[in-house]
């Protein structure tokens, strides 16, 4: 949905996400109604007319635009600081609609290596299938930003922290040297969370989520969302595409979607506070070779995590000594924790990315973005945090028991 209707500007972030965007229907009801409708109905055929020929606004179709997608668009954008918001069904929904939507053959897209498997999919394989080069640097390195954009681009895009080896790149440097080049940068937020990180305010051009993660944090529904103040990029690129390609967010995800923002604040503050106390447990084990956590000062881009980011995440990463072997005798002398690639959920949830997320790669691209075979993330719940220090006790003794 477009521009953000209420008036809810001045309402501080922690308002924002309990009573930002709601509209209540004639019944007067306290949650935020879910409309379960494909369709709207015409009170007359010129009332129709009209619709379709945009001379008034109203709902039409849930393809374009859904009551209570809206609202949680109408949410999720006041959380973010951002004019314009459009869900998506998927994550990965939003990272190829945010790009294809305005690109085109011959153009340009530079973007970082260290990319969730998907977004390393689309940039390295679906977009140059239609004529789009596509460059990746290490994001950590601007002297490989400024080269490879030296050449000219459309769009930048990179993910901060990268998943699963946690590396930070300078939003507000790529910005300046993407705009130098009259690109446009686009920063995949889902590590750090919409709470923890503000890209448009660090230079951004655009944000992108998997409301799959955070937003819903209770591992319910697949969701996405892309936000821009881009009015040009929103209304003559994105909202076309995104009406007349389909991968809109079904009215009862949204719902989920818009209760799961009203605690995010909350949630993602007490993940946080957690991943620290894990990382600091994990860094005083002999059976770990090395503990990355941007929150913790031997995190070797510590100082820029601390200067973009609110606190230092919820994902800790760290590489068992012993290599694959090592690492799934731990995985699987785990009690509590789950062993599951999703992120971001109440439960605590560990994966083995060299063998599941990121197998695609070979083992030399693998270590080029830091994932050894050693290499285990772990995406620190809300449990009780000492039941989750215990788990990961028991689970490295049995790492040492061969
Ligand atoms: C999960 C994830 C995605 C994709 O989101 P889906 O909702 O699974 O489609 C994209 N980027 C990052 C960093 C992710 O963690």
């Amino acid at each position: 949905m477009g521009k953000t209707k209420t008036d809810s500007t001045n309402w501080r972030q922690g308002t924002r996400l309990v009573r930002g965007g709601t509209e209540r229907s004639p019944f007067g009801e306290t949650s935020e109604g879910l409309f379960l409708t494909s369709g709207f109905v015409y009170g007359s055929a010129e009332e129709a007319e009209q619709a379709f020929k945009g001379e008034n606004t109203r709902y039409i179709y849930s393809r374009f635009s859904n009551p209570t997608v809206n609202m949680f668009e109408e949410r999720l954008a006041l959380l973010e600081g951002a004019d314009y918001c459009l869900a998506t069904a998927s994550g990965m929904a939003a990272a190829f609609a945010a790009l294809a939507c305005f690109l085109k053959a011959g153009d340009r897209v530079v973007a970082s290596r260290a990319l969730f498997g998907s977004c390393h999919y689309i940039i390295t394989e679906q977009l140059p299938k239609f004529g789009i080069e596509t460059v990746l640097v290490d994001g950590t390195d601007l002297g490989a930003w400024k080269q490879a954009l030296s050449d000219g681009a459309k769009a930048v895009f990179l993910e901060t922290p990268s998943n699963p080896a946690l590396e930070i790149i300078d939003i507000r440097a790529v910005a300046g040297l993407t705009h130098d080049a009259d690109a446009l940068l686009i920063v995949d937020n889902v590590f750090a969370t919409p709470v923890g990180q503000k890209p448009l305010e660090l230079g951004a051009d655009i944000v992108m989520y998997s409301a799959t993660k955070h937003i819903d944090g209770q591992g319910r529904t697949l969701g996405g969302a892309i936000l821009t103040d881009n009015q040009d990029y929103f209304e003559n690129h994105l909202t076309t595409f995104m009406r007349h390609t389909g991968p809109s967010l079904s009215p009862f995800n949204a719902w989920v979607l818009l209760k799961g923002l009203e605690t995010i604040d909350i949630r993602v503050k007490q993940h946080c506070q957690n991943a620290y106390a894990i990382a600091e447990f994990l860094s005083a084990r002999k059976e770990i070779k090395n503990v990355i956590y941007p929150g913790l000062a031997s995190h070797p881009q510590h100082d820029l995590a601390m200067s973009q980011m609110s606190s230092g995440g919820t994902m800790v990463s760290f590489e068992i000594d012993g290599g694959k072997e090592a690492a799934f005798r731990f995985l699987n002398g785990l009690g509590l924790i789950d062993i599951s690639n999703n992120l971001g959920d109440a439960k605590s949830l560990t994966t083995h990315p060299a063998t599941t997320t990121h197998q695609r790669l070979s083992p030399e691209q693998r270590l080029e973005i830091g994932i050894p075979d050693g290499l285990v993330r772990l995406s620190v719940g809300l449990e009780d945090v000492d039941d989750i220090k215990e788990d990961l006790d028991q689970a490295l003794a049995a790492v040492q028991k061969v």
